[in-house]
């Protein structure tokens, strides 16, 4: 094992741990970045959106060499029941600008890509080594990290744990509790391979243009989660998550949601004739702002998924796992400049970074809303999109019925599920979770 010693070791190599990575070495000092995959990307699963902006802040020109897919020209949002889908849908020829805004990326080869400029900035990268456990000293701060290479020690003055969603890491050390179920959701997703013309016909695209489509509605089965569709260049991502408590409530497994989700009279011709070649389950963070544990301490701090940082409202996870590691990297920076130690208290700096970016301004706008979607799923989830599906049918269906019976009918329809003043309750409840 590596003798020296480090002035950081970064654990993890997904985009929390490369933006950490990257930016200290960028910044000249000396780091030891640890990922336990065969190479950077090799364990990773995202949809997956990347957000162009959090990138260029740390490589302006990434357009130039990173394995980018499509850029997103369209969004769509589908309220699902069993046999239509409701969708708000936005295109715009201004997302064909020269600097697009969003990407669709294959995470194998795209964390691959970043590893190389984490790399190039003068990190010294060790994959295929697990961390196995944090070195204390016998004032409980964190010196380095044991490895399950042969002596294993490595020290470092401060160590940046990027270790992804379970953490396992913080919570061995007593740093933070393991996620509680309600806070997280499992996602499935598969690979569907179809030609690039195919795709570009059924998803109405030219080009490297991009759509994703993320769903929601009677698929989850009336437990809090989402589904999603995204447009690659020769591949197509589809998943669908929801919460673990949920999982364990109903008994419902992700293989048979993922299952009925593919089958969906909406969703079935944009798969048709595909080739399956990957699947993949992962947990996402979903507790939003009151589940962010203490994001620093003597000699570390944690970054992205594995300080619970991610945005489920937006469907936004890498953007805060490199912002949050980019500010990290930026408040080690400021200490070691000032040849301050890695205390507790001098390393707050990046928590006060952190409060004052869109990360936590984001998360704590949406404090209320995990707990609401997870107590009111039926409703959300399964009760209004059969509600509105039944609605927008009976709004389009020409059948010689006057329309002032049709909106009768729907509003007796909404009053007999939920009642006047659970209807008034719940968008009371939405719109105070949403502000
Ligand atoms: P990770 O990417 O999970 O990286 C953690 C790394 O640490 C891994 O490489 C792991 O191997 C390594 N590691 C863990 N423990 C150890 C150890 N002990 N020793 C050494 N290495 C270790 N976000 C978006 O922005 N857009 C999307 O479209 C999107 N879609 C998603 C779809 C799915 C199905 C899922 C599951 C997530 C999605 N997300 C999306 C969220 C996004 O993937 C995460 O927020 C992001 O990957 C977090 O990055 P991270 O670096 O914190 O963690």
């Amino acid at each position: 094992m590596i003798e020296e010693r480090f002035d950081a070791i970064v654990v993890g190599a997904g985009m929390a741990g490369n933006a950490a990575a990257f930016t200290l070495a960028n910044r000249g000092l000396k780091v030891l970045q640890i990922e336990r995959g065969e190479y950077a990307g090799s364990k990773n699963v995202q949809g997956a959106i990347l957000y162009a902006d959090m990138l260029e802040k740390m490589i302006p020109n990434f357009r130039e060499d990173a394995p980018l897919e499509r850029h997103l020209v369209e969004q769509r949002f589908w309220m699902m029941d069993e046999r239509a889908h409701t969708g708000l849908h936005y295109r715009s020829d201004d997302f064909n600008e020269e600097r697009p805004n969003r990407y669709t990326i294959i995470r194998a080869q795209f964390d691959r890509w970043f590893s190389s400029k984490v790399q190039e900035a003068g990190a010294i990268v060790l994959c295929e080594t697990t961390v196995k456990e944090l070195i204390k000293d016998a004032y409980g701060r964190v010196i380095g990290v044991l490895t399950d290479r042969d002596g294993g020690e490595v020290h470092a003055d401060v160590v940046v744990l990027a270790e992804g969603v379970n953490g396992l890491l913080g919570t061995k050390a007593d740093l933070r509790e393991i996620p509680k179920p309600e806070n997280v959701a499992l996602a499935v997703k598969e690979m569907h391979f179809l030609p690039r013309e195919t795709i570009e016909s059924r998803f109405n695209l030219k080009g490297d243009e991009g759509t994703v489509i993320e769903a929601a509605g009677t698929i989850s089965r009336g437990m809090a989660g989402m589904g999603f569709i995204y447009a690659n260049k020769e591949s197509i991502s589809v998943g669908i998550g929801c919460l673990v408590s949920d999982f364990q409530k109903t008994g419902e497994t992700p293989y048979d949601l993922l299952e009925r989700f593919k089958r969906h009279p909406s969703v079935a011709p944009l798969l048709e004739g595909s080739e399956v070649k990957e699947y993949a389950g992962h947990l996402i963070p979903e507790g939003g702002y009151n589940a962010v544990p203490k994001l620093y301490g003597d000699g570390w701090v944690v970054v992205g998924d594995a300080a619970q940082l991610n945005n489920f409202v937006h469907r936004e996870g890498s953007n805060l796992a490199m912002t949050s590691g980019r500010l990290a990297a930026e408040a080690i920076f400021q200490v070691k400049s000032r040849k301050d130690p890695m205390t507790a208290q001098n390393l707050s700096l990046y928590k006060a970074m952190l409060d004052n970016s869109f990360v936590m301004k984001d998360l704590k706008k949406y404090k209320d809303m995990p707990g609401l979607l997870h107590i009111q799923s039926q409703n959300f989830f399964l009760t209004y999109p059969q509600l509105v599906s039944k609605a927008m049918q009976n709004f389009v269906r020409v059948d010689g019925t006057p329309k002032v019976e049709k909106e009768k009918v729907t509003l007796k329809s909404f009053v007999a599920a939920r009642s006047w003043a659970g209807l008034f309750g719940d968008a009371i409840k939405f719109a105070r979770a949403w502000r």
